[in-house]
């Protein structure tokens, strides 16, 4: 049998050049790349009957084969061995070999002795030199078989069919080995033998990477340790386990990319300008917060830009943010020894929620010049430093002094920043206390009281209350007594009893609160009469001074002041004479036109008076060519001006009528009328702003209303404010009502009156009284709530007139707490008995300024709620999507980023409307306080 009868005889031919030796080949299967690492090692003939032999393959391509056929002779026993094949890393290690193999049966002739199989042994070594190893010393690995063998001999279709095994050799140790295959008598021919390792490639898995990693012997994963890549560090230890098979297994910890770096594609990258990444948790390099930035690669945290800064705690995603600016419209209401100072928020707030007030105050000369810090006697409720409200309640302060209050705002980062804090100076005089001196005479059922007049009355003493209670019924039964005498004598009290008695004065200006309480104790049945008279002096004796404190709040008493019509003079003139001091022209200096009244222009200037500090004054004149009417009109207004004294109504300062322009001067409001003013500031009060300032109207409304004034043309037009926002009420001319008032139209009976101000009976048959200027009151009130909004916005007249009488009333104005509304329609009952008088409007109004709590509340308490996680769907939720483009292009892309957003900021994105500045901050307002519900 020679071999040609095993192979197709093409196979033998043309095999005669170039021929490449038989290969052993190492390959790496995931790269796919083999290896060469060493022939064929062919022993002596003499000792085996294997051939080299040269054979074309299926494609033509010359191949060299190992080649055995002795079927036909028993007792075969062919080695064929490699030569030492070096382990490298590996313990496990595969061979593939690729053979034909010929079917016994297919042979004709062979004996009983032909084999199918052969065996496949393997010898480890360190040494690569063996030149002989005995059979005995071979490890089989297996028999082998063939899967596909010749069964038929097919010339015409050349077709060879090789089989594949593969074998694998578990836990190597030494250098290497030797193969070997063993015939007993078989027809094989070798085609190739491929010895292979496998290895886990080297990867980057969670920014760890793991090196190429030759498997475990036979199923042993081996644990590998990752190294974190460039700029990255390890977060939980990295570690992969090398499967056998060459996969990575079970992944477990990562790395994370440094600060000032971020992942891409396997690696760490550096952030770029503009960006920063402060811990290496963070994801992602994400854009500076507003107001800083990051001019070079790599930031870990942006610089805030100059003027801004961050504070110790502040997180590093948070914008910059600087000092607010000063605190705003200051209020102070003096209450005797009290005042009560009030501010608004810093217009800026610096982009930060934090702000507090510190307080200063100093107690001053009368000229102002020398001035001293307050001692500690003067108490702040709550407190003078820290503050997070903007009221103070000033407690225990010197009678008649003055005071300078510095209202300082600060926030986290002013004390980063080297400029001075805002403020405020609050300048403010304390009441006027009249101290008595009290002695005492006792019988059994009487007890005379007398005191020494105040030391520097604040006006003339019109008259003495004394009010006495027996001590045991404390305060429930009481018995007021009043005296224009310094002295009284009080009877008519039971023997051996203690009285409690309160003494207090009334000037000009109205009462005084009552001073101290002194006890006496009339004298028992029997007893001698007394006569005691405690001579008191501080050296002496027994002092007892009682502190009445006079506030100019005129309470309307028997035989107090009335209102003085200038018609019921003979003599208009004269009226004027009565009410109104003539000024000299030549101490006025005229400034500025300011406006434009009935009769001719108004001026501001200044008033220098003899013997008194200039003032700034607001001149009014008659403009040429009037009519003696006309003159009498425009003077009326300064002889009813003239009667009044109060701090809520304008001050005529005087006239000038000697010389021509004839003038009304009065004192001068900084900030013109009321209504102009709050459109201008739209939104920029506290509620206890505006109700102070609806306090200040209601004192003198019912100052005027005390003297039987009614004023008929109430409204936010005629009210002035000055620059300390008090607001005075002004418009007292006699002729204006019915000509002046833009306002004021034509009633179906001829007057003219200003609808949409005037109560119901006034316009239907002008039943004018201090009921209908409450009615005014309460659209007033609207008026200021509402920022100066129209009142019935644009309905008409006729309209209104009908709404009124089928029972509309105008709605509460946005963020209109719920007793302000329930007081305007207290304001607006159809009877007008039914409305509140002008005393308890102010009494109400003084409650709800001490306990701002019960402003809280605010009207339409149905508003939906939404629960918002995007700056989107907050805008949405707010009504205001129409800014979304606005605010991501400024960066504000989370709802951190919005919780400190100024108005400025607003308005440099290009939210510029006041409403809609008011609508967000308000709505950020609610963000920092109940997280992320916002109300709509
Ligand atoms: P009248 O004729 O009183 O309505 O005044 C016309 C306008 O002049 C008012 O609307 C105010 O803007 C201004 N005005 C009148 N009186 C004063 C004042 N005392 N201080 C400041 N502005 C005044």
């Amino acid at each position: 049998v020679t071999f040609s009868s095993f192979f197709l005889p093409s196979l033998f031919f043309g095999a005669s050049c170039n021929l490449s030796p038989f290969t052993l080949i190492l390959s790496f299967p995931p790269t796919n790349k083999n290896v060469i690492i060493n022939h064929l090692y062919l022993p002596p003939v003499s000792y085996s009957q294997w051939e080299e032999i040269s054979v074309m393959d299926e494609r033509n391509t010359p191949m060299r084969t190992y080649q055995v056929c002795n079927v036909m002779e028993a007792n075969q026993n062919n080695w064929l061995r490699t030569r030492h094949i070096s382990r490298e890393e590996a313990q496990r290690v595969h061979i593939e070999i690729k053979f034909t193999l010929r079917d016994c049966n297919s042979l004709p002739g062979v004996p009983g002795t032909c084999k199918e199989t052969f065996n496949m042994y393997y010898y480890e070594s360190n040494n690569a030199n063996l030149w002989f190893i005995k059979e005995s010393q071979y490890i089989k690995i297996d028999t082998i078989a063939a899967d596909e063998s010749f069964t038929q001999v097919d010339v015409g279709d050349r077709v060879m069919k090789l089989n594949t095994e593969v074998r694998t050799i578990n836990n190597l140790s030494k250098k290497g080995f030797y193969l070997a295959f063993q015939d007993l008598g078989a027809c094989i021919a070798l085609v190739s033998v491929r010895v292979f390792y496998k290895k886990c490639p080297l990867t980057v898995l969670n920014l760890a990477q793991f090196p190429d990693t030759i498997t475990g012997g036979e199923t042993a994963l081996v644990e590998v340790h990752g190294v974190c890549v460039n700029a990255s560090e390890e977060f939980e230890p990295p570690k992969m386990y090398c499967s056998a098979d060459g996969g990575w297994l079970v992944p477990i910890g990562r790395c994370v990319c440094k600060p000032g770096f971020e992942e891409n594609k396997d690696m760490c990258q550096p952030c770029r300008p503009g960006t920063y990444k402060a811990s290496a948790t963070d994801a992602y390099c994400t854009k500076c917060p507003p107001h800083s930035s990051s001019p070079q690669e790599q930031a870990t945290e942006c610089i805030c830009e100059k003027g801004f800064y961050r504070a110790e705690n502040d997180p590093r995603s948070t914008a910059c943010t600087r000092p607010p600016s000063a605190p705003e419209n200051p209020i102070s209401t003096v209450n005797e020894t009290c005042v009560t100072l009030e501010w608004a928020p810093p217009r800026d707030t610096g982009g930060r929620g934090d702000i507090i007030y510190n307080l200063n105050c100093t107690k001053c000369s009368g000229d102002g010049k020398k001035c001293t810090k307050c001692g500690s006697n003067v108490h702040f409720v709550p407190r003078n430093f820290g503050l997070s409200s903007t009221t103070v309640l000033v407690t225990d302060l010197e009678p008649d002094s003055n005071y300078s209050f510095t209202v300082e705002s600060e926030n986290g980062v002013s004390a980063l920043s080297p400029t001075p804090k805002g403020k405020v100076v609050i300048n403010v005089t304390t009441s006027q206390t009249v101290s008595v001196v009290l002695k005492e005479r006792r019988s059994k059922d009487s007890v005379t009281l007398a005191w020494q007049g105040p030391e520097r009355p604040n006006g003339v003493i019109v008259e003495y209350e004394v009010i006495y209670y027996e001590k045991n019924q404390r305060e429930q039964n009481y018995t007021v007594l009043k005296t224009r005498s310094n002295m009284m004598t009080v009877e008519g009290l039971k023997p051996g009893t203690t009285y409690v008695f309160r003494v207090r004065a009334r000037t000009d200006g109205g009462y005084g609160s009552y001073g101290g309480e002194i006890e006496l104790e009339t004298s028992h049945e029997g007893d001698p009469n007394q006569s005691t008279i405690l001579a008191v002096s501080i050296a002496g004796g027994i002092v007892l001074l009682i502190f009445l404190v006079t506030c100019f709040v005129v309470i309307k008493l028997p035989g107090s002041r009335t209102y003085i019509h200038p018609h019921t003079y003979e003599d208009p003139n004269q009226a004027v004479r009565d009410f109104a001091k003539e000024i000299d022209a030549s101490n006025i200096r005229i400034e500025r036109v300011i406006g434009a009244g009935e009769f001719g222009e108004v001026c501001s200037g200044r008033l220098r008076m003899q013997g008194k500090r200039e003032i700034y004054v607001a001149i009014k004149s008659l403009k040429a060519g009037y009519s003696d009417k006309q003159r009498r009109d425009f003077l009326s207004e300064a002889s009813i001006m003239g009667q009044f004294d109060h701090a809520n109504i304008i001050r005529l300062e005087g006239v000038v009528t000697r010389c021509k322009p004839v003038m009304i001067i009065t004192e001068f409001m900084e900030n013109g009328s009321l209504d102009t003013f709050l459109k201008k500031h739209d939104g920029q009060f506290t509620v206890i702003q505006l109700v102070g300032m609806l306090r200040g109207i209601a004192s003198g409304m019912k100052y005027l209303s005390d003297m039987s004034y009614v004023h008929r043309d109430l409204a936010a037009r005629n009210i002035l404010v000055n620059s300390n926002l008090v607001c005075k009420v002004s418009d007292f001319g006699l002729s204006r009502v019915l000509e002046d008032d833009p306002e004021a139209a034509y009633t179906t009976r001829g007057g003219k009156i200003p609808i949409r101000w005037t109560a119901p009976e006034a316009i239907a048959y002008r039943k004018f009284t201090s009921a209908s200027d409450v009615w005014s009151y309460g659209i007033v009130m609207w008026e200021v709530i509402s920022y100066g909004e129209r009142p019935y916005w644009e309905m008409s007249n006729q309209d209104v007139i009908k709404a009124i009488d089928e029972g509309y009333r105008l709605p509460a104005p946005m963020d209109c707490p719920v007793v302000l509304h329930q007081l305007m329609l207290d304001c607006w009952e159809k009877g007008r008995s039914d409305r509140p008088k002008f005393a308890q409007i102010v009494t109400i109004l003084d409650k709800l300024i001490r306990n701002p709590l019960t402003l809280r509340m605010k009207t339409d308490p149905s508003t939906p709620e939404f629960s918002v996680s995007t700056v989107d769907e907050w805008l949405d939720a707010i009504k205001m999507g129409h800014y979304k483009e606005n605010f991501s292009s400024a960066g504000y892309v989370s709802l951190d980023s919005i919780l400190y957003i100024s108005v400025s900021e607003l308005a440099k994105m290009g939210v510029s409307l006041a409403g809609h500045q008011k609508k967000i901050l308000s709505s950020v307002q609610s963000l920092q306080t109940q997280g992320t519900h916002v109300q709509v």
